[in-house]
């Protein structure tokens, strides 16, 4: 086998390894009850290969199964977004505006937004981890309000709102009526951070994605958010890179 066609290692001696595109990446197996086959995905918050596999479907033809994959893999790691630190001087989109990251070490350590400023003081290199918790916590702040307004004015109950950083959803809901979000939302502008919203709070009364459900979502939102779809379409994948650094 020529050398630049050795997409994946056998595990015998070490991790499986893709490499391709001028990439290595571990190649991450696990197993799942629910797979029914074996599947391939790409995390786009750090280009992660992982391969699933049904629980007792064996190793080796599923690993040659996934280096037959190379082109797949190769465009979805084109498509993971470049890492943006948040880092002084950087900028990042923030409820609908750009926000510019000042830092000066003798400011205070406390994040403080004014205008389209964030400033933040202390060591340099805490200044990306100070950074990311203040959005989270605007994240959580303004969802947790944002989400029991919406339900309270449709007399819709529901649970506790969390935020988390999820792979592939920006918002989920439990059976129990527990409502997760992605803090990335806080980097959309208020309308599609709204539409997600209306669109979690409508699963409190359909778990589907029917037309009644769209229809609720629609009441809830005000009209129908198709704009704020194609955002999505377009601008969400960049925002798994936001606070990267790799
Ligand atoms: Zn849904």
């Amino acid at each position: 086998m020529p050398a630049n066609s050795n997409i994946i290692l056998s595990i015998a001696n070490s991790d499986p390894v893709f490499s391709g595109g001028g990439l290595t990446r571990a190649l991450t197996v696990t197993r799942s009850a629910r797979a029914r086959r074996m599947r391939l995905a790409v995390d786009p918050r750090d280009g992660a290969v992982k391969l699933i596999l049904p629980r007792r479907a064996a190793l080796a033809p599923a690993l040659a199964w996934a280096e037959q994959q190379r082109t797949w893999i190769e465009a979805a790691l084109a498509a993971v977004p470049a890492g943006q630190p948040l880092g002084p001087g950087m900028r990042l989109p923030f409820d609908g505006a750009m926000l510019a990251i000042e830092w000066r070490r003798d400011a205070s350590r406390t994040v403080r937004l004014e205008g389209d400023h964030l400033f933040v003081g202390g060591p340099e290199e805490l200044v990306p981890g100070r950074v990311l918790r203040w959005l989270k916590a605007e994240a959580r702040r303004r969802l947790e309000s944002e989400t029991r307004a919406v339900a309270m004015r449709a007399g819709i109950a529901i649970g506790r709102v969390r935020i988390g950083d999820p792979r592939t959803r920006w918002g989920s809901c439990s059976s129990a009526g527990d409502i997760a979000y992605s803090w990335r939302l806080i980097l959309m502008p208020p309308d599609v951070r709204a539409a997600i919203v209306a669109h979690e709070v409508a699963h409190r009364l359909h778990m589907n994605h029917s037309p009644d459900f769209h229809a609720v979502v629609a009441r809830l939102f005000g009209r129908e958010p198709k704009a704020e779809r194609a955002w999505l379409r377009a601008n969400g994948t960049r925002l798994h890179g936001i606070g990267r650094t790799g």
